[in-house]
């Protein structure tokens, strides 16, 4: 007798999954994702330079804002030398699972780079600040895909990572 209880019960529980499908699902067949949603923010863009702070270099890319972990950026400037700035973005919530960002140019000394580039970049000018146990500047930068900079950047890129080092080197 319990046995057929269980299967009414199932039974009724499938058919009432089966016919609320659709509002629980909705508009799956539409054209237009409505699990798309967009997400306010302000993104935090720093300028690179040889000699772009520690602090500044750090928060590069940080985003701010009621739907992300830090809520309110911080007063700009970061300290002295500081150039970042801030940009208020619309992120679709895809931006935002994917790791992308409406913003597709930075800014920096060798005018405005890809997002690959300047990530690339940062990476290196911030090993450079942070990480003082290389021997040479051939060492370090051995440390990177140089080859993924753009034909046109690479060898600016590596004259400024070069210069952020000697200065490094010379303090
Ligand atoms: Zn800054």
């Amino acid at each position: 007798m319990l046995k057929l209880f269980i299967a009414a019960v199932a039974v009724a529980l499938l058919y009432w999954i089966w016919t609320k499908k659709n509002h629980i699902f909705p508009g799956k067949n539409n054209e237009s994702d409505p699990f798309i949603t967009t997400i306010e923010a302000i993104e935090l863009q720093t300028y690179l330079d040889w000699d772009t702070p520690v602090s500044c270099l750090e928060s590069d890319g940080i985003r701010y804002g009621k739907q992300f972990k830090q809520k309110t950026p911080p007063e700009l400037p970061h300290e002295h030398g500081c150039r970042c700035e801030a940009t208020k973005l619309f992120y679709t919530s895809e931006d935002v699972f994917q790791g992308t960002s409406p913003i597709s140019k930075h800014k920096s000394a060798l005018g405005e780079l890809s997002t690959k580039d300047a990530l690339l970049l940062k990476n290196i000018l911030l090993e450079i600040k942070t990480n003082s146990i290389d021997d040479s500047f051939t060492d370090l930068i051995k440390k990177f895909q140089v080859n993924d900079f753009s034909d046109e950047v690479r060898s600016r890129a590596i004259s400024m990572a070069e210069h952020a080092f000697q200065d490094t080197q010379s303090k």
